[in-house]
């Protein structure tokens, strides 16, 4: 495999660029559902990628000549298939050891996530576990995760900490995250997550004061010693009886001061106000939103935040859908995650987006533009990623299908259309 980023994709039916320009970070409202697809009866569409970033998109008979002559070209027939940008999954927690199968069942009995909880299980069971686990085994498992991930099409991923709570099991985890970011192909914007859960043993107040006052000061001194550059984000769990709006309010104002991007569990379980906080803090996304309000959703189409919605949760725990259409019609941006986790072990960006679809009640354009240019823009990369456009990053997913709507379309058998994985040029996955 080339990792040039020289690429040459011929015999193209479509191309859906999402977008045909680098300024347009993102699309909402009535926009979400115009996405720019270029299509050609004969299938002589071609993209050209070099040094990793767009060069060319059109008829093949209009490339410049002398970038076909490159030596390290490489080419792909795609033989009447169409192309789409990589998937971008804007919300995962993809790094914990130990699996929770045995609590689905008591979730099919009935049980809720906070009954679970209670009963010794969910999040304090991974966090014990994820104590206990070596830097080196969350690697390796996160190394799993990342090239499944890689096969369903993601090719940038929020990642978040949040199964350790206290500094050493956060930093490690961090570290693992970092460690994947160097050595995998996947691109990754890591959140941390130490407002997750209240550890046992601790209190809502002590648990933020001790994130403010010395574990984001640590971190942001890493990163700044050039040890954790993917640290981009920090995330609360806002959520009635966990961290409530004063106390996530202080966390993610620390973050956010220490220049990290605001990026939030809010109103899941409870209308606690959560959207309308991130409003006024000026987050960039917040996720969940299942249970937001009307003046929730107001304020965060007024600010631009990002609303990242999380259909496999939503569909697993029984809850009720977040107000995706009225989210739609008033403004509001909308970006899909996986929210990959051991409570909600869906890792398939195409699943999350047929998921969101059928039970979101969104179209497919709406659901390829809220995981690609949407999410990339949740993560700060609505410019240089999430749609094919000349001078953006080269991350491009080559369907087998004449027409892209088959990577939503088909349910849990979408890898088979996935024909080749491209990021930044190099191709990372090609279906045997
Ligand atoms: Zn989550």
């Amino acid at each position: 495999m080339s990792s040039t980023g020289n690429l040459l994709i011929t015999n193209l039916h479509q191309i859906v660029q999402i977008v045909d320009d680098g300024d347009t970070a993102f699309l909402a409202g009535k926009d979400m559902s115009s996405i720019k697809v270029l299509e050609s009866k004969s299938n002589d569409l071609a993209i050209l990628s070099t040094d990793g970033l767009i060069k060319f998109i059109g008829p093949k008979s209009n490339l410049p000549t002398d970038v076909i002559e490159l030596p390290t070209l490489a080419t792909i027939d795609a033989c009447g298939g169409s192309v789409i940008p990589g998937l971008v999954d804007g919300h995962s927690h993809p790094v914990f050891a130990g699996d929770r199968v045995h609590e689905f069942a008591m979730k099919l009995a009935g049980a809720t996530y906070m009954e679970v909880q209670a009963a010794g299980g969910g999040i304090h069971f991974t966090t014990t576990k994820t104590r206990e686990a070596t830097k080196a085994a969350l690697v390796a498992d996160f190394k799993k995760i990342a090239t499944e991930m890689i096969k369903n099409g993601t090719t940038t991923l929020e990642a978040k900490s949040g199964y350790g709570l206290e500094w050493e099991t956060e930093l490690k985890m961090l570290e693992a995250i970092q460690e994947v970011a160097d050595l995998h192909t996947i691109e990754v914007s890591a959140t941390f997550c130490g407002a997750h859960a209240v550890p046992r043993g601790s209190t809502e107040a002590k648990q933020a004061e001790v994130i403010v006052s010395h574990m984001i000061p640590e971190l942001v001194k890493l990163k700044s010693a050039g040890k954790l550059n993917s640290l981009e984000n920090i995330d609360v769990f806002c959520e009635k009886n966990v961290f409530e709006l004063e106390s996530s309010k202080k966390i993610l104002k620390a973050g956010k001061d220490a220049g990290l991007a605001v990026n939030f569990h809010a109103d899941e379980l409870s209308a606690l106000g959560g959207a309308e906080l991130g409003a006024e803090i000026g987050a960039r996304a917040m996720s969940h939103l299942e249970e937001i309000s009307e003046k929730g959703i107001a304020a965060m189409a007024k600010a631009g935040t990002v609303a990242t919605l999380l259909p496999s949760t939503a569909f697993m725990l029984r809850l009720t859908p977040p107000p995706a259409r009225a989210m739609i019609d008033a403004g509001v941006i909308i970006a899909l995650g996986s929210d990959f986790n051991p409570n909600a072990y869906c890792l398939s960006m195409p699943t999350i987006m047929h998921l969101a679809c059928v039970n979101f009640r969104m179209s497919m354009p709406e659901a390829l533009v809220a995981a690609t240019l949407n999410s990339a823009h949740s993560l700060g990369r609505g410019n240089t990623h999430g749609a094919i456009t000349v001078g953006r990053v080269a991350d491009l997913i080559v369907l087998t299908a004449a027409n892209w709507e088959h990577i939503i379309y088909r349910l849990a058998a979408q890898c088979s259309v996935i024909n080749t994985v491209v990021k930044a040029g190099n191709v990372v996955y090609q279906h045997s």
